[in-house]
């Protein structure tokens, strides 16, 4: 019989069981087979000791607990879940770190990380340090108190050592974390490689839909977790049930659109790299990528986020112009390709103008590979 109780996920388990399986409640008769969404702030209280049972919704609410039970099972540790990715990534930041202590961010991670520690975190006295992807982690880890890993990095897909990196950090009494979005927990395990946190924006690949935004921090112990949760509760930034019920439901298909997204990703990489006119194609499941010898070793499998160069902005909008399939948006990991000119929203990245973060989607490849070719010819003659 298969177990659908979600308490103890066999580790025997593929990715498809444990996706499926992840967060189910207790199989009750008359109860339905998916829980549904719980829409309530406050719960009737009676006459229970405080704290025995759901009171209101900001603390603690059935649809987060399904939800978070559910990724706790694939990340392997406790789970709190946000709002957004930079509602998780500024609940670690700011319950972390105190004044006089040292921050160590990648310098080519997302922009927006940076942006919050150069304006919020360096005013209030803690030290910044950017270190890149793919440059000397460990040369600047000296007193150290936070140190945020990116890896594979976005839009660069630059990866790092997250093991080598942790253990010499661990060794500076510093926590290290790992923004894990781009891989997804089924792609790689930051905990299992030593790693105190792993957080993500389940905006992208884990609710996959393209619509709704949320976040998570997988935790090592349930101390961390324990102050996270209560930081949440502090700052008020609990998610609502219809949200996390949805990417609940999304996930289930995580290891099916994963395996797809991959599919067209390594189906694209002939095309693109055989074309003229394209240039630093990056893709760390590439025999011929720089990273794929690290990202080999320490990740699990690949999903469909991609990078290259054109040679203009203008040649990016001939291409998406002339595309039926590929949707000009940012964000990724979602079922249907796009494609993102990173350099559209200012100087945050250092990339060059023709410069594409690419999200390939669930379409059927040949249909995908036919109109990206059409679409490159277009842009490029
Ligand atoms: C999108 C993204 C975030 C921010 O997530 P939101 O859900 O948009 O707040 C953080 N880190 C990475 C790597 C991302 O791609």
């Amino acid at each position: 019989m298969i177990s659908v109780d979600g308490t103890a996920p066999d580790s025997t388990w593929g990715d498809g069981t444990r996706v499926v399986t992840g967060g189910a409640s207790p199989a009750e008769p008359g109860q339905p087979l998916i829980p549904s969404p719980v829409f309530a702030a406050p719960f009737h209280l009676g006459d229970q000791p405080v704290g025995t049972a759901d009171g209101y919704a900001r603390i603690s609410h059935p649809s987060i607990r399904a939800y978070e039970r559910a990724l706790a099972g694939l990340d392997g540790g406790p789970v709190v879940a946000f709002p957004t990715g930079m509602a998780a990534i500024s609940a670690l930041l700011l319950d972390f770190l105190r004044p006089g202590e040292v921050l160590v961010l990648p310098s080519d991670g997302y922009y927006t990380t940076r942006t919050l520690a150069a304006n919020h975190l360096a005013p209030r006295g803690v030290e910044v340090r950017e270190v890149p992807t793919a440059g000397d982690y460990l040369s600047a880890l000296a007193g150290a108190a936070l140190v945020l890993l990116e890896t594979p990095s976005n839009p660069g897909l630059d990866v790092c050592d997250i093991a080598e990196i942790a253990a010499a950090a661990h060794r500076e009494g510093a926590l290290v974390a790992v923004d894990n979005t781009t891989a997804t927990p089924l792609g790689q395990l930051p905990l299992a490689l030593g790693a105190d946190f792993a957080v993500y924006s389940d905006t992208k690949a884990i609710a996959g839909h393209s619509d709704l935004l949320l976040g998570h921090v997988a935790c090592a112990t349930q101390d961390l977790a324990d102050r996270l949760s209560l930081w949440r509760r502090l700052a008020g930034a609990m998610p609502g049930p219809f949200e996390v019920w949805l990417a609940h439901r999304s996930l289930g298909t995580l290891d099916l659109r994963l395996g797809r997204q991959a599919q067209n990703a390594l189906a694209l990489i002939p095309v693109l790299s055989e074309t003229p006119g394209v240039t630093g194609l990056r893709y760390p499941g590439w025999p011929a990528d720089p990273a794929y010898e690290l990202a080999s070793r320490q990740m699990r499998r690949h999903g469909g986020v991609l990078s290259f160069a054109l040679p203009s902005a203008a040649a990016v909008a001939r291409f998406v112009a002339a595309s039926h399939l590929v949707a000009a948006a940012t964000s990724f990991g979602g079922l249907h390709s796009t494609a993102d000119r990173r350099a559209q929203w200012g100087p945050g990245d250092a990339v060059p103008e023709g410069f594409v973060r690419f999200s390939a989607g669930c379409e059927d490849p040949a249909d995908l590979i036919a109109d990206v070719t059409a679409a490159l010819e277009h842009a490029l003659t």
